[in-house]
């Protein structure tokens, strides 16, 4: 069976968690955290899950997938929720594997919060950091294991992993797995897992090569499917600026100033180019951090948290670097150079606009660029006129030029976190001058 117009009506008719079928301490979780409406995917997903069947899910990030395949596995593993001290009753049940350590940690920041009121046991597990205190974790016993693929395979070699148990093996991002070259992991990985298990597959995009690798590691799956691919949120204003490539910088920093931006994601398509944009902001004092595949684990996760923080106003990431982050009501994306893929436009600017949100996505295309932008259209089937850049009129110096307000270019001011929701869900919007109790942004100061 698959999900089709005729069926999937009636499981979408669920409107609260409770009418899923979720246990009340899984249900409490979730209110604590704010969730009280479940999202399409989680809609969709949840019940089939808990029936037991094999999924192929068409998710991005921002969907709620995480949620969607996690609080199902909870509620399965439910009868095997115990306190005992003993790793031996703690197996790892439930493997989810992620592309990179950022969405792992994020995954597992999400797990723990849905798990919180449960006996059940996670932990995570990722390279480029020491390997001992994962094994200590691993050994103490854990129910629920969110990994990399590599680092995952060392502690199988090491023996500080035991994966005879799995019952449950979610692959997230399985797109971006296959583009990162996890495959030959991925099978090495599925060889020490038994064959009777249940497997999850979520990816953005299911072109020719994920369904090769669904056919071959899952049983009659279902498919269920929350956006299309090559559509773009409908929600996000794509605006395009011919700009030559050596007067990006200042378009940039033109667009963010002038358009208010209190904080965005700035992509490019390679590390160098992204070292290279990121010191130069720097060096204008602009409050930017880089992230790439290259960059130390340290620095990749305090890029991560001074962006979450509103201290880091510019965040210059490659697309595998921001593939999986979760920030949430992110107002702008920036292609400071057009993507390769037209798919992974869709994906940066999905980036923003999510949940409804109205968001700007602002590509900056330089004539070498044309080709790559003609294509992005053909994809997304819509037409992206150019329009000037624009103006960067003189105004008095007012309030709004102060460090902290949006785009200032300077450090915007700290932000209030959301209570209960996991760390990487808390990048909110910087409180705005123009709030009630604030002053008259408008007003000289
Ligand atoms: P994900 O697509 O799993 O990365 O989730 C995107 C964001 O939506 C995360 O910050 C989640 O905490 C949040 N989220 C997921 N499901 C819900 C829900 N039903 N209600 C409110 N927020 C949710």
């Amino acid at each position: 069976m698959e999900i089709d117009e005729q069926n999937a009506p009636a499981l979408e008719a669920a409107t609260t968690f409770a009418e899923l079928g979720l246990a009340p301490p899984i249900l409490r979780a979730l209110e604590e955290m704010g969730y009280s409406i479940p999202t399409p995917i989680q809609k969709q997903a949840i019940p089939l899950v808990v029936m037991g069947r094999d999924l192929m899910a068409q998710a991005q990030t921002g969907t709620g997938k995480t949620a969607a395949f996690s609080l199902p596995l909870l509620q399965k593993m439910l009868p095997h929720a115990n306190t005992s001290a003993s790793p031996a009753r703690h197996p790892v049940r439930a493997l989810v594997l992620a592309p990179t350590r950022e969405l792992a940690l994020q995954v597992h920041e999400s797990v723990l919060a849905y798990s919180r009121h449960l006996p059940l046991r996670s932990t995570v597990v990722f390279g480029g950091v020491d390997m001992r205190p994962q094994e200590a974790a691993l050994k103490a016993g854990v129910e629920i294991l969110v990994a990399t693929p590599g680092r995952l395979l060392d502690h199988a070699g090491s023996r500080s992993v035991q994966l005879s148990q799995v019952q449950f093996l979610v692959l997230d991002e399985a797109d971006r797995m296959l583009d990162m070259g996890f495959l030959p992991d991925l099978k090495r990985i599925l060889d020490l897992l038994p064959s009777q298990r249940q497997t999850l597959l979520f990816s953005a995009t299911f072109d020719d090569s994920i369904v090769g690798l669904a056919r071959s590691f899952l049983r009659n799956p279902l498919k269920v499917e929350v956006a299309r691919k090559n559509t773009a949120a409908e929600s996000v204003e794509q605006v395009v600026h011919k700009v030559r490539e050596d007067d990006k910088l200042e378009a940039l920093v033109r667009v963010v100033k002038t358009r208010d931006i209190a904080q965005a994601l700035v992509f490019t398509r390679t590390k160098l180019a992204a070292d290279r944009l990121g010191r130069r902001l720097q060096r204008r004092g602009v409050q930017a951090a880089i992230i790439h595949g290259d960059k130390a684990q340290v620095e990749r996760l305090s890029a991560l948290e001074g962006f979450k923080q509103g201290k880091v106003q510019l965040l210059v990431a490659t697309d595998i670097a921001a593939r999986g982050i979760d920030i949430v009501e992110l107002p702008c994306v920036f292609n400071y150079e057009l993507p390769y893929s037209p798919e992974d436009y869709v994906h940066r600017i999905g980036r923003t606009g999510r949940a409804g949100a109205s968001g700007l996505a602002v590509s900056l295309v330089a004539p070498e660029e044309d080709r790559l932008l003609a294509g992005i259209e053909r994809f997304i089937k819509r037409d992206l006129k150019a329009v000037p850049l624009p103006e960067s009129a003189p105004r008095p110096r007012t309030r709004a030029d102060a460090p902290g307000h949006p785009g200032s270019l300077a450090a915007p001011r700290s932000l209030t976190r959301r209570r209960q929701e996991p760390v990487c869900a808390l990048l909110l919007p910087p409180l705005r001058d123009d709030a009630p109790g604030h002053p008259d942004p408008g007003k000289d100061a």
